[in-house]
């Protein structure tokens, strides 16, 4: 067993958990309207390892949109679909050093990444173009449900109207990259659009983003099922781009301090991924100035305060 004590490991996650419950630091993101209305307070984290123990605390069971956890999934299957040799001649592999969603192109006149709304903008430019809108978003639904294992995958209508009504900066940037011919030829891009804002909408609970992160630590064989969702190849590169821009600008921070790959979300998600270990995900909507879950930041803190799960602590 990877984690051979797993009581005292999910009694240490449990005082964690517990330490955080009094922090209500931090705001519920307001720019999309719907996901104000979300009760600031709840707290779910939920593990998985790559054989497949698991455990969940808190309000795990609620379910919550992915939000920009959506860009490493679709970065995947943009990998997947393309190689990274075409993928790249539309989207750079640098952190932007920049907001999440700042108007800004590389010196190339492509997004700085895939990790930011611009480069996951251009993600779904390069996801199966040539299906028609509802089999696009089942086929990134399906790929939802295979990599958490069958977990229930939805998605939260209102929070899609409401984001696609208030999306005047991703819109922008849209036009600002078409501008730049950053897209791929063909491209369709309020159709594009929408699809990103579906794919930010999709929506699972705290166990089932645990599952998903942790195929993603077990290089995309899903623990549970066996299943190769991604190849090894396609997650070591998705992985890389999480380490050095998955948590936007504090992406150089959380490197330094917690020592690996995560991507958060502005509806309070954190998925981090322990390599050939385990995934853990942390839901909590208040978000700090940059965008992150105040609590989720905190919960990796004291995770690898306690345990030597830091890439450079094995030195
Ligand atoms: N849907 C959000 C947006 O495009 C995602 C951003 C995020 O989670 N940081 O603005």
């Amino acid at each position: 067993l990877v984690i051979p004590d797993f009581p005292s490991f999910t009694a240490d996650i449990t005082g964690i958990y517990q330490n955080l419950l009094d922090d209500r630091r931090g705001a519920v993101a307001d720019y999309i309207p719907q996901l104000k209305r979300v009760p600031p307070d709840q707290f779910a984290v939920a593990v998985c390892t790559v054989d497949g123990q698991r455990f969940s605390i808190g309000d795990a069971g609620v379910g919550f949109c992915v939000q920009s956890v959506c860009k490493p999934i679709n970065y995947s299957l943009t990998l997947e679909e393309h190689g990274a040799e075409v993928v790249h001649r539309h989207v750079g592999r640098e952190p932007s050093g920049r907001g999440f969603n700042e108007l800004s192109v590389n010196g190339d006149g492509l997004p700085h990444n895939p990790m930011i709304n611009s480069g996951a903008i251009m993600s779904c430019s390069l996801i199966k173009p040539d299906l028609a809108v509802a089999d696009r978003f089942d086929y990134v639904a399906d790929t939802w449900r295979a990599l958490s294992g069958g977990s229930p995958v939805g998605f939260n209508n209102a929070v899609y109207l409401s984001e696609r009504q208030t999306a005047d900066r991703n819109f922008a940037l849209g036009y600002f990259m078409r501008e730049h011919g950053a897209f791929p030829a063909g491209t369709d891009l309020i159709e594009t659009l929408e699809f990103y804002f579906q794919c930010c909408s999709i929506e699972l609970d705290a166990g089932g983003l645990a599952s998903v992160a942790a195929t993603l630590a077990n290089g995309g064989m899903m623990p549970l099922t066996s299943d190769q969702v991604f190849s090894t190849e396609s997650v070591q590169k998705c992985l890389s781009l999480m380490s050095s821009c998955g948590m936007y600008d504090y992406s150089g921070e959380f490197a330094f301090t917690i020592g690996l790959p995560a991507k958060s979300g502005v509806s309070g998600a954190l998925m981090l991924v322990i390599p050939q270990v385990m995934g853990i995900a942390i839901w909590s909507p208040r978000l700090d100035a940059l965008g992150n879950s105040v609590r989720g930041i905190e919960f990796c803190r004291q995770l690898v305060e306690k345990y030597n799960f830091h890439i450079y602590d094995s030195l």
